[in-house]
């Protein structure tokens, strides 16, 4: 039996982006007739707020996507993290990083890779003991880094992206299991949690594609059989930018508010995904039969210069037209 997740991260309100991330998830468990699990991704105290776990798990449920059990917050599971890291300093996989946020812009060359972060050089890799001290004596805090092999090229099938070939190098190189404020990063609570809730099918956003070599890498290092993944295509706004927080008008709170209607948002997304030839209202479990999420194209999804207007001329039985001509990207 097939285990999906759906793993908001309680930092903001969902937005069409994360709509269509966690109804994809839901689909490819439900018609599977597998477990899916709900987990909060509330690692990063500063960020996360309770406001936004209750508000997430609310659209949700407008949505009509429901959930089979519910793992506890990651906020719940820092000794476990930190038994995890305590194993990893023991086999002397990982080292102190002194480097400074701005020392590590300056430092990054190279382009940036997605959202894999500036790839680190490895300065701080053969620091010697005194270099350390001197560095701690000076009230340096540090990161913990995990070492990783320069140039093996990972290897791995997404099952909407196709294969993909990436050295951890070219991911970023070593990168950060714990920050230097002590925040446990999201690489490592994400493979820990999903190694032990069992999930062996993880449906999520394209942008978190970059980060997919290093927690495979993880699943090798603390010995794992990693999921199968799909990382789904990007919902871009109509000049083909990512939606991000700019975008509150297009959170699922707003669009309720405006009078937007969930099946309205759904059928949308069928159709400008190119699931679905024309526009019609869509339940959460109507393409429960026929979605195969290896007929996804990869590219981007753009949206249309208003989607407020346009679900509401939706609605009001205005614009099919206009729906129906909207170019595809
Ligand atoms: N918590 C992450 C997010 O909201 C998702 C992580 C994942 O699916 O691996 O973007």
């Amino acid at each position: 039996m097939v285990r999906g997740r759906l793993a908001p991260s309680p930092t903001g309100f969902l937005h069409l982006g994360n709509a269509w991330a966690f109804w994809m998830a839901w689909l490819d468990v439900r018609s599977r007739g597998g477990r899916l699990f709900l987990r909060m991704e509330d690692i990063d105290p500063d960020r996360s707020k309770h406001v936004y776990s209750a508000a997430i798990k609310r659209d949700l449920d407008w949505l009509g996507l429901d959930w089979d059990e519910e793992s506890p917050p990651q906020s719940t599971r820092y000794e476990i993290y930190e038994q995890v890291l305590t194993g990893l300093k023991k086999r002397g996989l990982v080292y102190r990083c002194y480097c400074t946020r701005k020392e590590l812009r300056t430092m990054a060359g190279a382009p940036q890779v997605g959202d894999a972060g500036a790839p680190y050089p490895g300065t701080c890799r053969n620091l010697r003991p005194e270099e350390r001290a001197g560095l701690e004596a000076k009230g340096r805090k540090s990161a913990l880094r995990l070492l990783c092999p320069t140039d093996v090229p990972l290897e791995f099938t997404d099952r909407i992206m196709g294969r993909q070939t990436i050295t951890l190098t070219d991911s970023g190189g070593d990168f950060a299991l714990q920050r230097s404020d002590g925040v446990y990063a999201y690489q490592l609570a994400v493979v820990v949690d999903d190694l032990e809730a069992g999930i062996d099918s993880v449906v999520r956003g394209g942008d978190i594609l970059a980060s997919t070599p290093r927690q495979l890498y993880l699943y090798s290092v603390l010995g794992g059989t990693p999921p199968e993944y799909a990382h789904l295509p990007l919902i871009v706004d109509h000049e083909g930018e990512r939606l991000a927080k700019r975008h509150d008008a297009l959170s699922l709170a707003a669009l309720k508010e405006a009078g937007v209607r969930p099946e309205t948002i759904l059928g949308s997304l069928l159709f400008l995904s190119g699931l679905r030839d024309g526009y019609q209202p869509a339940a959460a479990g109507e393409p429960l039969n026929c979605l195969r999420l290896e007929s996804l194209s990869p590219k981007p999804i753009t949206l249309p210069s208003d989607p407020t207007s346009y679900f509401l001329d939706l609605q009001r039985g205005r614009r099919i037209k206009t729906a129906i001509g909207l170019e595809q990207p």
